[in-house]
């Protein structure tokens, strides 16, 4: 299991340094997030004993469930799942540095509030639908410049950039629109020069289409399946509003 894990972090690092050299970026541009879900404790371990750091989860429930295992593995936590808002107070005890899935101004504001009680303060990333489907979660295109400014207000939370999934397809061009349209946002909101609001990270690029969105200015990847395999659930049960809302 372990050289398992391993040859197949070694092979992303290559598709990621090869994609860096085909267009000019440095190899250090990019950073592999680990997408954990359902993903026993244990194989986790064994990805973040490699000296791989950086993970994600799309539950607070699994979120939970895994933190004691791995408290011993020094790593970094982020959150790329839909949150809901009664979910706050718990994702706020497990170490989460970066929600990269904010999408919604009830749950900045909810997120703020809890945050200025625990005197704490969160970076987030800001979540665009920009494949236009109905499944997928993250705030319109057209809504991401007013929700930088109204998330730029709350002192707690830090914008350091925006993130996406893009259309799931094998037609890379409509996958490469996707990133492009997210591109275009961080130069509107950089534009826009909101005070406080970074716009550092693209956080785009999965398994199957990390190639494209590196061409198109990706810095952060969240690979999943390609590191640990297949998921038993299908990904409708982690996108899907109706299903999530249980
Ligand atoms: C599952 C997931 C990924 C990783 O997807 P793979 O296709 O398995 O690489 C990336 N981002 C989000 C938000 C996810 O839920």
């Amino acid at each position: 299991m372990t050289t398992e894990i391993a040859d197949r972090l070694q092979q992303i690092n290559t598709r990621i340094q090869q994609a860096c050299a085909r267009s000019q970026r440095s190899a250090d541009s990019v950073k592999l997030l680990l997408a954990t879900k359902t993903v026993p404790a244990d194989r986790i371990k064994t990805a973040l004993e490699t000296g791989h750091t950086l993970i994600a989860e799309n539950k607070v429930q699994e979120l939970k469930e895994k933190y004691d295992a791995l408290k011993a593995v020094p790593h970094e936590n982020h959150f790329i799942g839909h949150l809901q808002t009664n979910k706050i107070k718990d994702l706020l005890k497990h170490d989460v540095t970066c929600l990269q899935s904010l999408d919604r101004p009830d749950l900045a504001e909810k997120l703020h509030q809890r945050l200025q009680l625990e005197g704490k303060k969160m970076t987030v990333l800001i979540q665009v639908n920009t494949s236009g489907e109905e499944s997928k979660f993250g705030i319109a295109p057209e809504g991401a410049l007013q929700l930088a400014e109204q998330v730029s207000r709350l002192d707690t939370l830090q914008i350091k950039g925006l993130m996406t999934i893009g259309l799931l397809s094998a037609e890379t061009e409509k996958v490469r629109q996707c990133f492009r349209l997210l591109r275009f946002l961080q130069q509107q909101i950089i534009a826009a020069a909101i005070p406080g609001v970074a716009m550092d990270e693209l956080s785009m690029g999965m398994s199957g289409d990390m190639e494209t969105a590196i061409e198109e200015g990706a810095t952060i990847v969240r690979v999943g399946t390609a590191v640990f395999g297949q998921r038993p659930t299908p990904d409708s049960y982690y996108w899907n509003e109706s299903v999530n809302v249980r």
